[in-house]
């Protein structure tokens, strides 16, 4: 796995009075609901929160609402939209998607990380309104890799795996927005989360990204 970004330096220790917003980004199919899963398997940090996002897509069997997603129709996706309730609204591979502004509140006024995995569009919009914003890009090792487990997820259908292969292409351009970019090596998804977590506990202890308003 590499990475990339400000070098680390002797530092105190982590402040849990210093919550961050935390942004994971990434092309579709390079892993991010399997690292997530494997960061909240990892446990030991109550002081992550992951925030649930909103989505006018439709739900896949494997998903629960309220915890993998809050799915609303188009019609309540913009009411919520218009109330100002989102942090950023964005059109992604066909849907709307967006991060509730309560969710990230609450969570950094408990002290906690917000962890958002939105995509590069949002990711955008929430550093120019948190500019602290920690921004984190996960990389596939090839973009073959990233085709074959679209194809192998079998979860879109023939035109949503085109759309999403085309707006792959797109999304890699925008890694250089990002802090820290980090590969996914295949099967090492255990690695790629432990590398997230380093990373987040090293910005945590400089101490200069604590988010104050969103
Ligand atoms: P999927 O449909 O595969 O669950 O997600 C498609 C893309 O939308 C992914 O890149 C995911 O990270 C992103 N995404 C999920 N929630 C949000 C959100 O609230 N806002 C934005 N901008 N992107 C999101």
């Amino acid at each position: 796995m590499s990475a990339h970004g400000p070098g680390g330096r002797t530092a105190p220790e982590a402040d849990p009075a210093n919550p961050m917003l935390v942004i994971i980004s990434g092309p579709s199919g390079v892993g991010k609901d399997t690292i997530i899963e494997a960061l909240q398997k990892r446990g030991h940090r109550p002081d992550y929160h992951y925030v649930v996002t909103c989505t006018t897509r439709a739900r896949r069997a494997s998903e629960i609402d309220g915890v993998s997603y809050n799915f609303v129709t188009p019609t309540e996706f913009a009411a919520l939209r218009d109330a100002g309730d989102l942090l950023e609204a964005n059109e992604v591979h066909g849907n709307w998607y967006g991060t509730p502004r309560d969710g990230v509140r609450a969570a950094l006024a408990g002290g906690q990380h917000a962890i958002l995995k939105i995509d590069v569009q949002g990711a955008r919009v929430v550093k120019a309104c948190v500019p602290e914003a920690l921004l984190i890009f996960v990389v596939p090792p090839s973009v073959e890799t990233l085709v074959e487990h679209l194809k192998a997820r079998r979860t879109e259908s023939a035109e949503q795996l085109e759309i999403r292969q085309r707006n792959a292409a797109i999304e890699l351009e925008r890694k250089d927005d990002y802090d820290f970019v980090v590969e996914n090596q295949e099967g090492r998804v255990d690695a790629t989360a432990a590398r997230i977590e380093e990373i987040i506990a090293q910005e945590e202890r400089r101490g200069s990204r604590r988010a104050v308003t969103v």
